[in-house]
């Protein structure tokens, strides 16, 4: 038994975290993964309360006055957020949660949950194999290209301050050293419930 923490996956859109984040749970059933809510408007074969909670901004900003929330950020023009109540709910189980979030909500978890968290970024083989798989995903003018691609160089700046880099060069190999990193922490002397008396 080890005390429950937070893993936090983050890396630039199109790396691939949420499909990351969703092997690595087949893999133990000690995960919960955080579903966020969003004031984003849902994508083909998303599910609300699966994928995300999907919210009006009325519901988000309500949410937010009630502390349902324990963190929100704005992305890219729209809300996003970490209900609260399902993290706590999970951690009183010995769960460990797992949180595809962006470096906002990761440094307001880790206030939160100070020497609780573990952050995980994930990397692309390169920027250029991003930008072209994003690319494929749908039809860009040129200026958004170049807007997206400054993004993406933006994001990437972000990974000095996560514990771990994950390259998503190919998926089964990149689950595996998830998953490796999540049952290592779990064997950290500080999140052990280790007595010297029973
Ligand atoms: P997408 O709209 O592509 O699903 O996600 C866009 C970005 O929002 C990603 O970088 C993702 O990590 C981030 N994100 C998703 N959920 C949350 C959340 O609950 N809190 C924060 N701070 N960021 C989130």
């Amino acid at each position: 038994m080890h005390q429950p923490f937070v893993i936090i996956v983050s890396g630039p859109s199109g790396v691939g975290k949420t499909t990351l984040c969703k092997r690595v749970m087949q893999l133990d059933g000690n995960l919960f993964y955080s579903v966020s809510a969003t004031t984003r408007p849902r994508r083909e074969g998303e599910v609300h309360g699966k994928d995300y909670y999907f919210l009006s901004v009325e519901q988000f900003e309500e949410w937010i006055e009630k502390g349902k929330l324990l963190e929100w950020a704005r992305v890219y023009d729209n809300y996003y957020g970490t209900p609260l109540d399902p993290v706590i709910e999970n951690f009183e189980r010995g769960k460990d949660v797992i949180m595809d979030i962006d470096v906002q909500g990761k440094r307001q978890i880790e206030r939160n949950f100070r020497g609780r968290v573990v952050s995980v970024f994930v990397l692309p083989p390169s920027v250029d194999e991003l930008l072209e798989r994003l690319e494929q995903r749908g039809a860009e003018t040129p200026e958004q290209f170049e807007k997206r691609k400054k993004l993406i160089m933006r994001d990437l700046e972000y990974r000095w301050e996560y514990d771990y880099w994950l390259i998503n060069d190919d998926l089964d190999k990149a689950v595996g050293e998830l998953y490796s990193i999540i049952k290592a922490e779990r064997l950290r002397g500080r999140y052990m419930k280790w007595q010297e008396r029973s």
